[in-house]
């Protein structure tokens, strides 16, 4: 065979197996995947030679890309060889999993190509053993559907075989490909947000003259002491926090752009919220951002991805519930001392941010 021959002919193998590939395998996969992301889990990477490598590179991509907290079990290397020194090779996965106490909200992703059995890779099988035991699901992606893999993992991609003599080749090719489409796919796949109102909402409103008013300087920026547990958890929960904001005092002259800038920094660097808007207009400037009316919320979605009608709107004054109500998602009013007397239409209506959480933890 000719080089000519050899690149076309590994070329045409490869077509062949993404045109025989079990779609339906790769579904479930994300589905389990999407579990995992949406109650805070994590998914840890077990492979041997280029499985180890693939594996490697998927944890980063996981961890950036999806947004799932991912570690790859052979990355580190002192543990990696303490346990193979100490306890023998074939402990190196499992107590690893033990050590990070894996939960049956975690995943063990295998990368392997015969997925293993109890004379080759009996490392992956023992881990395999010891996540199913703990409740964990199991994800595979191999080239062998008799190997331990792809009889007991929870879901499993199949490399089809096309050509014994490039099973191996092959197999790793498609494993680095599974890795991508899945982030990517993830990375597109509409999420549920809580967009907060910010003053009287996640900071205490600033009272002048008797009424609630905004922070004018970061000096007066004091956020409530529950915001930062209630939003860790609704991110566990696999929300996005995402902060919306009317601040007319800007074009009123009372604060800088620069000013509400820096209070947004600040807001991003200590709670776990992943965007800050913000409208300076006032009503005379008939913008579209402008609370009552959505424009916020819609352009946030569509830059994040989100799905409104999935979605929370939380604040403390009636422009958040009525753009809440604008945009589809379900609408909570938070009540305050100054603020207990006004009509709202609000879907739900809570004291304090916990009992927000509480709202959509029991949401239906
Ligand atoms: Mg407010
Ligand atoms: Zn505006």
């Amino acid at each position: 065979m000719d080089k000519k021959e050899f690149i076309k002919k590994y070329f045409s193998e490869t077509a062949e197996i993404l045109q025989k590939i079990d779609i339906n395998s790769i579904e479930k996969a994300v589905d389990f995947l999407m579990r995992v992301k949406s109650v805070g889990g994590r998914v840890f990477f077990a492979g041997v030679g280029g499985g180890a490598g693939t594996g490697s590179h998927a944890s980063n991509d996981f961890n950036k890309i999806a947004g799932i907290s991912s570690v790859c079990l052979s990355d580190n290397i002192s543990l990696l060889t303490a346990l193979a020194n100490d306890e023998g090779l074939e402990s190196v996965f499992t107590r690893q999993l033990q050590m990070h106490n894996l939960n049956n909200n975690d995943c063990l992703f295998i990368f392997s190509v015969g997925g293993g059995s109890e004379r080759v890779s009996a490392n992956l099988v023992s881990a395999i053993k010891y996540a199913k035991g703990r409740g964990a699901c199991v994800i595979g992606v191999v080239g062998d559907e008799t190997g331990y893999t792809a009889r007991n993992a929870d879901a499993c991609i199949l490399t089809p075989l096309v050509n014994i003599k490039n099973k191996t080749p092959h197999t790793e090719d498609f494993q680095l490909i599974m890795d991508h489409l899945i982030v990517n796919l993830i990375a597109s796949l509409p999420k549920r947000a809580v967009f907060f109102d910010r003053d009287g909402t996640l900071n205490k409103a600033v009272i002048r003259k008797g009424a609630p008013s905004c922070p004018w300087k970061m000096e007066e920026l004091e956020l409530f002491p529950e915001a930062h547990k209630v939003l860790s958890d609704l991110k566990n929960m696999g929300f996005e926090n995402i902060v919306f904001t009317n601040q007319p005092d800007i074009k009123r002259g009372f604060l800088t752009e620069e000013e509400t800038r820096k209070i947004s920094k600040k807001i991003l660097s200590e709670l776990p919220v992943s965007e800050v808007r913000f409208c300076p207009h006032d009503d005379s400037d008939n913008c579209a951002c402008r609370k009552p009316k959505a424009g916020m919320l819609f352009d946030s979605a569509e830059k994040n991805f989100v799905d409104l009608s999935r979605s929370f709107v939380v604040g403390d004054s009636w422009r958040d519930m009525e753009a809440g109500k604008t945009a589809g998602c379900k609408t909570i009013f938070l009540r305050r001392d100054y603020n207990g007397s006004f009509q709202n239409g609000s879907d739900f209506t809570a004291n304090n941010l916990n009992e927000v959480f509480e709202i959509i933890k029991n949401f239906k």
